[in-house]
Order: structure tokens, then sequence, then C-alpha cells
């Protein structure tokens, strides 16, 4: 069997950081397993989706690099539901009902009152032929329920919450078709699946009891049922859902300086049992990645940590993987000279300007004298080789400085900084004219 997984968004804003850990989750399992991971626009409806919102899910997936083997849209398949749709009807499946919102509100407070849980009391069903006649002539358009089989109980054996169990007569039969013939997302999503041929649904649990429906759906279609992922969603560092995490997307960490690989080493890792490092390839995330290492717990987003990851996924990045976004000029020595020091790389202009400079003049008036002997004896040094070692060393026998007193004085004369990349890798890169310059306070 091959694998095939769908993300499925609703483009109807953009998508936040809980999104992308479902679609990161889909996409690593069909790769994982040499599959197929789908992208599915679930655009059936027409007032709230959004066609900019479409391109942005193109574009962060892609800035991702979380590729789709293939894109379909809900809003283009409606002849396909419009036909599953006639089978169910036909086969008493689906069933009108003319219930106004305000009849079942009334319905729900009605059995909330009574302290009845608020299930659906399928007077439709009841109906008659004419009935049904008296009410459409009155210019009533239905909308219409699945028809939920009462006779079992609806199982399956969920990846990460493991054995599920729902009694479908605890459960409202699920209005699947508006009154203006618009589609609910419940149907065409299982539809859409078996016509897909999705082998694993990986969502939120958020989902679970739409799973309890739509396996009945499966069941209606004649279709055998993918297997189910539900994942515990994502909290705040704070430990609650919180409202700010929906609104951290991809535009939010890129302008935040966060490298598409700190996300995705974070992400594949949050909620598990594996620790979170800062893998650079994907090799080893897909190594470990396993349904059955998901807790149920909520998983912690924090945005601290994901700082933390994405300075070590810097600092491992290989100059080609970067060049195009360094300052001009700038080059592979530069780049691994700076790297270790850097949070996010936009710092590596501010490194590279210490290196060109100028540098602000950085120097108390008692180092003058110890200053002017550097400047001497960086004129004298061989630069081919190792210069701030030959000079610190020529400069403790000179002075017999040593420790802070001897390093900091140099390093801020050569740099305009208190700290910084290791002088050793640095001082080759400001090299002997500019070195010269700022030890004798002329630049
Ligand atoms: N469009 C649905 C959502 O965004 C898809 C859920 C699913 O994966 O089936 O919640």
């Amino acid at each position: 069997m091959s694998v095939v997984t769908r993300f499925a968004p609703s483009p109807t804003g953009r998508l936040h950081v809980g999104n992308i850990r479902t679609a990161l989750h889909n996409w690593m399992w069909a790769r994982k397993s040499g599959g197929r991971f789908l992208l599915r626009i679930d655009d059936t409806d027409r007032e709230r989706s959004r066609e900019e919102h479409v391109a942005s899910i193109r574009a962060d997936l892609s800035w991702l690099g979380l590729v789709p083997d293939g894109e379909t849209r809900q809003s283009g398949r409606f002849d396909l539901y419009e036909q599953r749709f006639a089978g169910l009807a036909a086969a008493g499946r689906v069933y009108p009902a003319y219930e106004t919102q305000q009849e079942l509100d009334l319905k729900r407070k009605i059995l909330l009152g009574r302290g009845l849980p608020p299930i659906y009391d399928r007077a439709a069903l009841a109906l008659t032929d004419a009935d049904r006649a008296r009410l459409e002539a009155e210019g009533i358009r239905p909308h219409w329920r699945f028809r939920l089989d009462h006779s079992a109980p609806i199982e399956w054996h969920d990846l990460i919450r493991g054995p599920q169990r729902f009694d479908p007569a605890t459960m409202s039969d699920p209005v699947v078709r508006r009154a203006d013939g618009s589609w609910l997302y419940l149907l065409p999503s299982v539809i859409d699946d078996i016509e897909m041929a999705v082998t694993h649904v990986v969502r939120g649990e958020d989902h679970v009891s739409n799973t309890a429906a739509q396996l009945q759906m499966f069941d209606a279609l004649g279709a055998v049922p993918p297997a189910f992922a539900h994942e515990a969603l994502l909290t705040g560092a704070e430990g609650k859902l919180s409202k700010r995490l929906g609104s951290l997307g991809a535009d939010h960490f890129r302008e935040a300086g966060i490298e598409p690989q700190a996300i995705i080493a974070l992400l594949a890792r949050l909620g598990t049992s594996d620790p979170v490092e800062p893998h650079i390839g994907t090799a080893p995330l897909f190594d470990s990645f396993d349904f059955a290492r998901f807790g149920r717990a909520p998983a912690r987003f924090d945005e601290a940590e994901l700082a933390q990851v994405n300075a070590r996924i810097l600092h491992q990045l290989d100059y080609e993987a970067v060049a195009s976004r360094l300052p001009a000029g700038m080059d592979a020595a530069g780049w691994l000279a700076i790297r270790p020091n850097l949070s996010i790389l936009a710092e590596t202009a501010g490194w590279w300007q210490v290196v060109e400079g100028p540098v602000a003049a950085m120097s108390e008036p008692e180092d003058a004298e110890f200053l002017a002997q550097a400047a001497a004896a960086a004129a004298s040094l061989d630069w081919s080789g190792d210069p701030w070692h030959a000079l610190t060393a020529t400069l403790k026998d000179m002075t017999g400085r040593k420790g802070k007193a001897l390093f900091l004085p140099l390093r801020r004369a050569l740099t305009g900084r208190d700290s910084g990349p290791d002088m050793a890798a640095l001082l080759p890169l400001i090299g002997r004219d500019r070195a010269l310059a700022r030890l004798r306070g002329s630049s």
C-alpha cells in the first residue's frame, strides 16, 4: 500500500503554527514512507475563502520546503459531490430537514433545560411526502443531514490516541448541506479522501468527533476508511491554549529571522517522546518519526525554544546554503568566522561591518601605550598564518599582560565591541592594513 496523506486547509486565513505542524507531519509521513503528500484546498465556503489565502498557503509551504505532490480544490469538484450525494439520498443515508435555525435552537434549549444532551430529534425523518411537498410549496428549502446508523458503536484505532469508541445514538445526525445547496466540510472531505486514495488522515484532535461521523460516511459510500492520527493541540509557552498561537504564521517567523529548518526541527519533535534537536537535514527527523511517539498531552510551543533551535541551526549552515542572503563581498571564511555568534542571519551584516569597518573607536586612555605596542608588533607580524595568536603571544612577552588585560583592549580597538566572534577567525578577515589603522586609533 502506497501512503497518501493530505493537508486540507480552508483558505479563510493564513496558516498558523498549528496548521504548519499538521502540514509538516503529513509531509513527513508521506516522505518517510516514499508516498505522496497532497494539498487540498477546502474552499467550499465561498464567502469566507479568499484567493490571497490560497496563494499564501502555497507560498508558506514552499518556504518551509513542504512541497506537495499534487493539489486539488474542493470548489472544482462540486459535480463529484453532487453525484455521491445523489447516491446517498437514494439510499436514504441523507435526508432533508426543514427546521429553521431558531427552531433548532429552541429544541436544544428545551433538551438542555431538562438536563438532556442536545441531540437532534430526527423529526424530519417522520415527515411524509405530503408534509415535504407542503413545506416546499411554502418556499422552504431543506438542509440535509447524514443519517447515522445507530446499530453498532463506531470504533477505530487512532494512531495517536489508541482505541476510540463513540455511540452514534449520542450524536446528532450531522448537517452536510445547507438549504442554499452549499456544502459543509464533513461529506466533501470524505468523498475527496476516497477519490484521492488517502491512506492516512493526520489532523488535530478537534476533529475526533467528526471522524466518528465520517467513518460512517466512508462506509455508506462503500469505501474502506483511511487510518486516522489525531494530534494533541499546541498550547502557548504558558501552558494554555493561546490566542497568540493562532496569529503566529510563516510571515511572523520569517520577519523574526527564523529559518524554515528551525521550524521543521522543532515542530517535527514537539509533542513526541524524542528530544528537540537542531537537525538541518530531514533524514534524522524521518528516522524517528512515528505516530506512536506522540503523546496525548497538549504540546507546548515556546518561541524562546524556537529561537534557540534557530541559533543552533545557523551555527551549522554551510556557506552555500546562505550565500545569496549574505552581505556583498562576504566569503566562506567570513561566514565561518561569524556564524557561531548569530542568533538570526540578519545579524551577519553588523558583524561584516566589523570586518570591513569603519568601526567605532573604543579604547581607554590607559591602554594607549599598550595599543601603540600592539600596532608596532602587528606591523612586523607574519599575516599569512595565525596573526591573532602570533600577536597576543608577542604582546604577552613584551608587556607581561595576560587574560582580559591582554585580550580586551585589543578586541575593543580592532572591532569596536566588547565581545563577538573568535578573534583568531576575525583578525585575518580584518587584515593587516585595517588592523594597523584601528590599533593606531586612526580608523
Ligand atoms: N478543512 C478542514 C480544516 O481545516 C480539514 C480537516 C481535515 O484535515 O480533514 O479543519
